[in-house]
């Protein structure tokens, strides 16, 4: 393992737990149906490149980001399977999404018929996926209007439908209503397409939670995105699926003081050493690595397979935590710690754990957020 010389943090990412995960989720989709990978967003913050090909070697026949730099990424790194992107890119990119074979959701005419030019004059047919908002209003043709779009695009030459999708706004709501909902109106302009005589390409509209809790919806293609990296999107898929967390965020401990009852501890001074031999131990991780300053003085870090209290507000590079050492009262006094001890803040350590869920709960947020925001700045370190 090759730890980044120039800071004392990383993240570690777990590919055969990545692996397992993606093959896990894989047996719950069809042999028919293909399953596609969604690595927008760096691979939710773990490393688009890296993830990508793991998934690969264990069953991914497609990939989904959000942007054309995004889809760049992956295919100067080698990837070479189909590549969407999930949402209609500004008209600005579509000599790249050309030149790279790029596969971008569309639903207006302008885009489509522009694509359809610039493929055509490269001698291509660009592929495209229809998007059909069938209720959760972000993008996509509403579900009324999917024949008028398909109609005044269909003369092009110059492009081909590759797919046709919508994405639900509750799938991990178990029996809701707004799903049944949209899920009809997904049918409804599918069927209508058909009937008109439109090709379709693949149909797809599963996410994780539709995915594992929803094999009815399956169609051509699950577009799998947060199971992959372990995590749920709901406590309800717990008991359908083990999924192994992927990510873990690590740093060691840069120094250690033992301050004086009632010294103060990072900006504000909102925490004071309230009793003698405690430790307080500096991190190098912060709120620019993602760690939520919202966290502060609201979170555990784990050391030596213990927890400890993390204290004072979070900074911008850096935290602190607390180590009370020779504590007699304690079910079991804490060992003292030294610079250069390795502190887990997600992750595992001995018996203990701290979840993206966790962490998430403590900052009024989901699993995804927390995950995303991790992958800003630390270094990633593969095992
Ligand atoms: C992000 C995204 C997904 C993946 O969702 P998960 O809940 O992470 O599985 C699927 N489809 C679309 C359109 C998305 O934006």
């Amino acid at each position: 393992m090759k730890y980044p010389e120039d800071r004392w943090a990383w993240v570690e990412i777990d590919l055969d737990a990545l692996r397992d995960n993606t093959r896990a989720l894989r047996r719950m989709i069809s042999r028919d149906a293909r399953m596609m990978c969604v690595v927008k967003a760096d691979a939710y913050g773990h490393g688009a490149v890296r993830c990508a090909k793991a998934m690969r070697s264990a069953g991914a026949d497609q990939f989904a980001v959000a942007t054309v730099t995004e889809g760049v990424e992956l295919r100067e790194s080698g990837i070479s399977e189909p590549i969407v992107i999930l949402s209609q890119p500004p008209m600005e990119t579509i000599q790249r999404i050309v030149d790279y074979d790029l596969a971008p959701a569309v639903y207006e005419q302008d885009f489509a018929l522009a694509l359809g030019e610039c493929a055509a004059a490269a001698g291509k047919v660009a592929p495209y996926h229809l998007a059909i908002d069938t209720g959760m209003t972000r993008i996509g043709v509403n579900w009324r209007d999917v024949i008028e779009l398909r109609h005044s695009i269909h003369f092009h030459r110059g492009i081909r439908c590759a797919g046709t999708f919508t994405h639900f706004a509750t799938a991990d709501v178990p029996r809701d209503w707004d799903f049944a909902m949209q899920s009809r109106r997904f049918s409804e302009a599918v069927g209508a397409l058909r009937d008109a005589g439109y090709e379709t390409g693949l149909v797809h509209c599963a996410n994780t939670p539709a995915t594992i809790m929803h094999p009815e919806v399956h169609e051509d293609m699950c577009r799998v995105g947060i199971g992959l990296y372990g995590l749920h999107p709901a406590k309800e898929t717990r008991r359908e699926i083990h999924l192994r967390p992927v990510m873990s965020v690590r740093g060691r401990i840069t120094r250690v003081e033992r301050p004086e009852v009632g010294t103060g501890v990072s900006y504000g001074a909102t925490y004071r050493v309230p009793k003698p031999n405690i430790q307080i131990c500096t991190v190098p991780i912060g709120y620019a690595d993602g760690l939520s300053r919202t966290l502060s003085g609201n979170m555990d870090v784990l050391v030596n397979g213990e927890r400890c209290r993390q204290v004072g507000r979070i900074c911008m590079d850096q935290f602190m935590f607390e180590v009370s050492v020779n504590n007699v009262r304690a079910y079991r006094p804490t060992r003292a710690v030294e610079s250069g001890d390795v502190v887990t803040v997600l992750g595992n350590d001995g018996n203990e754990f701290i979840s993206a869920d966790d962490m998430a709960a403590r900052r009024n947020t989901i699993n995804y957020e927390v995950v995303c925001d991790f992958g800003l700045r630390l270094e990633k370190v593969y095992v």
